[in-house]
């Protein structure tokens, strides 16, 4: 299967010395700032990486989903920039298939030169899983709602600009298909305040937060398509989000398993490599073959995609799989490098921990399984 034409692959190897160049030697930096700066975002911008996808009339090129996925895979085998990824790749995707033209000249230029950061928060303390029991209110008074709740493990949250906040708008029919919606608040909107940046295991340069809405008033205009229909928007989206969470993954899977190959050939014990002691070298042949089905899987969904097939089903098979699969690359890898995987300057202990995320953002496993069984019949 070969999904990608020479044209994609100069595409993916200027991206590629772009990050060898302007990203991984900040790594150590970002990582103890938690923080990726703004300055990244508008260079990446200038570059013309951010949206590809975006038609030109916004600053995008109008390419086709063969760029995203690229532009994914190179992010998650340096395993830097996943809110960036995101915004292109997740959020941006809802301006565009449901903002109005107002909204959309409002906002793409600025996500497209990377001016403009963006959020979409669902989740909440108290709920993550069940979206049904979201309990952010936006309640109407005249031109305005009037936004109450709180909402955590957000994205981008402390720096972004505009905030796609999933709300109850309707309190008396809390039917899934009439009762959310999603309503854009600006960043310094009164009654809007961010929290503290959250104290993550992983990913320490993604900055992931809490938002709060105290009586927060925003124009009726912020919301984002219809009333009411949030939950089906959400629906619609998170199918390209968890294909998102699948290239993501399988990359980092790949660049795991380089790691452990590269590490395995160079680290002597007893007198030979590492990696030719049967265990290990069995170990390897093991790990080799688990990302070559995970690469089959994500470049079958990929075409999918593109093609416009429903990818509901296999979509959450991969995302459960490749998730768990690319955590148990990650420790088989970290265990060929022995005692220097737990050591910081050998990449394999950054990725390790932070692909622990993976089986639980973008719907936990679990829930992928749950999602699956329903299309079973179950
Ligand atoms: C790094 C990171 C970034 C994130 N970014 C965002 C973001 O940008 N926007 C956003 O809105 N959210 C974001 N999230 C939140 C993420 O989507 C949620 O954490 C996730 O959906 C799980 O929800 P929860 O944490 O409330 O867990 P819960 O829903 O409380 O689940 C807890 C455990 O119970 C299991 N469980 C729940 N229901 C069932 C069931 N019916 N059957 C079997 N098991 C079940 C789950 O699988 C899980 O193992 C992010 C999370 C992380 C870690």
């Amino acid at each position: 299967m070969k999904i990608y034409s020479e044209e994609h692959e100069i595409f993916r190897s200027s991206l590629k010395k772009f990050i060898e160049n302007e990203m991984e030697p900040n790594i150590e930096e970002w990582e103890k700032n938690r923080q990726i700066p703004r300055s990244l975002w508008k260079k990446l911008g200038q570059q013309g990486y951010l949206c590809p996808w975006v038609d030109e009339q916004y600053g995008g090129s109008g390419a086709s989903f063969e760029y995203s996925a690229i532009f994914i895979e190179e992010f998650a085998k340096a395993n830097i920039g996943m809110g960036i990824a995101g915004q292109s790749e997740i959020m941006v995707p809802y301006i565009v298939s449901y903002g109005t033209e107002e909204q959309k000249a409002k906002w793409l230029p600025g996500c497209t030169s990377g001016d403009l950061i963006m959020a979409v928060a669902m989740t909440e303390p108290n709920t993550g899983s069940d979206l049904k029991a979201v309990r952010t209110t936006a309640v109407k008074d005249g031109d305005h709602y009037i936004i109450n709740g709180q909402k955590t493990f957000i994205t981008n949250a402390i720096s972004a600009d505009v905030v796609f906040v999933v709300c109850k708008t309707n309190t008396e029919d809390d039917s899934l298909s009439n009762a959310f919606s999603l309503i854009s608040v600006d960043d310094g909107t009164p009654g809007f305040v961010k929290g503290n940046k959250l104290n993550k295991m992983g990913m320490h340069m993604e900055d992931t937060g809490e938002l709060f809405f105290d009586n927060c008033r925003v124009p009726t205009s912020n919301i984002l398509g219809q009333e009411g229909k949030g939950f089906q928007y959400l629906m619609d989206k998170l199918q390209r989000e968890r294909l998102y969470c699948v290239i993501w993954g399988q990359s980092m899977a790949e660049r795991m398993l380089s790691e452990g190959i590269k590490y395995a050939k160079s680290r002597e014990a007893f007198g030979q490599p590492i990696g030719t002691f049967q265990h290990n070298a069995f170990k390897i042949a093991e790990m080799a073959t688990e990302v070559e089905l995970g690469r089959t899987f994500t470049d079958s969904l990929i075409t999918d995609y593109i093609q416009g097939k429903d990818i509901v089903q296999r979509v959450s098979m991969a995302k459960w799989w490749i998730a768990e699969m690319a955590n148990r690359i990650g420790y088989q890898a970290v265990q060929l490098h022995g005692g220097y995987g737990f050591m910081e300057e050998y990449p394999i202990a950054r990725f390790y921990r932070d692909v622990r995320a993976q089986t639980i953002y973008g719907g936990t496993s679990e829930i992928m399984k749950m999602i699956i069984s329903r299309t079973l019949g179950f």
